[in-house]
């Protein structure tokens, strides 16, 4: 069991998937040539990515933004910017394209391309891992550890952040799982090009349901919240003021807000050797 630093009672990662123009492009239904579906993507990094980081920077903490590489050629002032203001960049693929049943030779090709990217553009090495279609392979988490990354945030089998495991052994890797339930999509994506979403929810909703799980993980103990906020969707105005009220709400209530990559690392560090 994790004992979270300094009395904290949880630890939430505020992560972000920026998909961009990815989100629409990657729906395979004419959305490349849907130039306003396009341009709804490109609110993330133009408009929302700017609001965001000023929310986290008022509450002094940092967030983790999953970026596609291509993302980060397009939009690279905006991905900078993130850079610059200390935050955290983690893999999400090139073109936000699917993992799940992909030979691992495409994969580690996928893996290298996106990791040049963000090197060459910003300086950094990516340590966590998201996928782009919430899947991956038996010989990803290897993979993913022997490329020098030490986290993933995609299973869904556990509302704790545990271990992964290679030939039956935990290894120094985290996974923190997360749920639909923290996914802004679930409430905030809307189109009416095929297949057509319209439930539209008021960030007011969002607001009680988080903060409600929030409430009783926090009462847990050893919990985890990984975070999938879409800058193109909880980048909005009203959406983006109920993100600034959670963290309120949860930085009074004992949350420790950080990067993934300093959770996964401290929890490496409290586990002692790997055998
Ligand atoms: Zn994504």
């Amino acid at each position: 069991m994790v004992i979270w630093p300094n009395g904290k009672r949880i630890a939430v990662m505020m992560s972000f998937d920026v998909d961009a123009e990815l989100m629409w492009l990657q729906r395979g239904d004419g959305n490349a040539d849907h130039i306003t579906n396009l341009s709804k993507g490109a609110y993330g990094p133009k408009e929302g990515i700017p609001r965001l980081v000023r929310i986290l920077n008022k509450h002094n903490v940092k967030g983790t933004f999953y970026v596609p590489a291509w993302v980060a050629e397009q939009h690279t002032e905006e991905i900078r910017l993130l850079v610059q203001e200390g935050h955290e960049i983690a893999y999400h693929g090139y073109y936000h394209e699917s993992e799940g049943g992909r030979p691992q030779k495409e994969m580690e090709e996928i893996m290298e391309k996106s990791e040049q990217v963000m090197q060459k553009l910003y300086g950094i090495k990516m340590v966590g891992h998201r996928s782009p279609d919430a899947a991956y392979n038996d010989y990803s988490i290897a993979m993913y550890y022997n490329r020098g990354y030490f986290y993933s945030s995609d299973a869904r089998d556990y509302d704790k952040p545990y271990f992964q495991k290679i030939n039956g052994k935990e290894i120094p890797f985290v996974e923190f799982p997360k749920e639909s339930l923290y996914d802004d999509a679930t409430y905030y994506f809307v189109t009416d090009s095929l297949p057509v979403r319209d439930n539209i929810k008021p960030p007011s909703f969002v607001l009680e349901n988080l903060k409600a799980d929030f409430d009783a993980l926090a009462n847990l103990g050893d919990r985890c919240i990984s975070y999938i906020f879409h800058p193109q969707l909880s980048g909005r105005p009203g959406r983006a003021g109920a993100i600034d009220e959670l963290l309120t709400y949860m930085l009074e209530r004992g949350a420790w807000v950080a990067p993934a990559k300093e959770v996964a690392a401290y929890m490496i560090a409290q586990h002692g050797p790997f055998l």
